[in-house]
């Protein structure tokens, strides 16, 4: 379901469509992503969901599958994302790829802070928040993963952890960059092989929580245009239920939306579930 909201007094309103992504993370050769992003092109050729689909390559398939998805015509956008980037626009940074190249790319967006970048790679909090301000500069969309591990669970301390990790990520990003901002709640515990997927009474009260921070941060109207989505361990079977949970946006997709089929499943499944759009007449623009 599409939102129509005011980004501020007397501005224009905005349709907040639904976001379905999926990161492929270290999978697909250049010619496995070709495939896959043809595939869903042709897919999308004769569907009209109502949501933004967004995927995201290894970096070495970024520049194809681009090419691949500037083929649709259909109403449906399909976007392209990079996994991760460098905050500078060059340097003597080996082995890693600026906002520039990202851009160069093709791509549309770029997701930053995964769990897994965090826990394996020393993403900090710091790094987050600027690489997030890079993108924006950019005009790329940042997508800014936040997630607690099982310890913080078994703490009882998630609300304030993601909540920092969301502070400090947004840390001198304006009110009129945040359209270009999706957080994605993604709990390290329920991420990846062996992760059991978030109940939906946690996914609430997270993303409740996630939302009274950008309200603090920015005020109500601005808040409301930040779409929240949850990943970890969705699956088609559990599409529905998260689709019905209040502030969720949109779902963000790993191993069970690796087979394009599977993708458009969950993505014909979230939309099924969440009913027709608002009025067009209120929306004068798709992000
Ligand atoms: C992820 O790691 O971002 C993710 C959503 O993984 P999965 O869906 O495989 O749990």
């Amino acid at each position: 379901m599409s939102v129509t909201v005011n980004s501020d007094a007397g501005s224009e309103p905005v349709a907040m469509r639904d976001w379905l992504g999926t990161s492929w993370k270290m999978n697909k050769t250049v010619r496995e992503a070709v495939t896959y992003a043809d595939d869903l092109v042709a897919w999308a050729a004769d569907s009209d969901v109502d949501a933004t689909v967004c995927i995201f390559p290894a970096f070495t398939a970024l520049s194809a599958v681009a090419q691949a998805l500037a083929r649709s015509t259909s109403p449906v956008p399909i976007q392209v994302g990079a996994q991760n980037m460098h905050w500078a626009d060059a340097g003597s940074y080996t082995g890693e790829i600026s906002p520039l190249m990202v851009r160069d790319a093709g791509a549309h967006a770029v997701e930053i802070g995964h769990f897994e970048r965090r826990a394996s790679f020393g993403e900090t909090d710091a790094t987050v928040n600027r690489k997030v301000k890079a993108a924006l500069r950019h005009g790329l969309v940042a997508l800014v993963c936040v997630g607690d591990s099982s310890s913080v669970r078994d703490f009882g301390v998630v609300n304030e952890f993601v909540g920092m990790q969301l502070k400090v990520a947004l840390s001198g990003v304006s009110a009129a960059s945040l359209q270009e901002v999706i957080v994605a709640y993604e709990p390290g515990w329920a991420i990846g092989a062996g992760g059991v997927g978030a109940s939906t009474k946690e996914v609430a009260l997270v993303h409740g929580h996630l939302r009274s921070v950008l309200v603090d941060l920015y005020g109500e109207a601005p808040a409301r245009e930040v779409r929240i989505v949850y990943g970890g361990s969705v699956t088609r079977e559990n599409v529905p239920d998260y689709a019905a949970v209040s502030d969720v946006d949109g779902l963000f997709v790993g191993r069970a939306a690796w087979d394009v089929s599977e993708f458009v499943n969950i993505i014909e499944a979230f939309c099924a579930a969440r009913g027709p759009r608002s009025a067009p007449s209120q929306e004068v623009a798709v992000r």
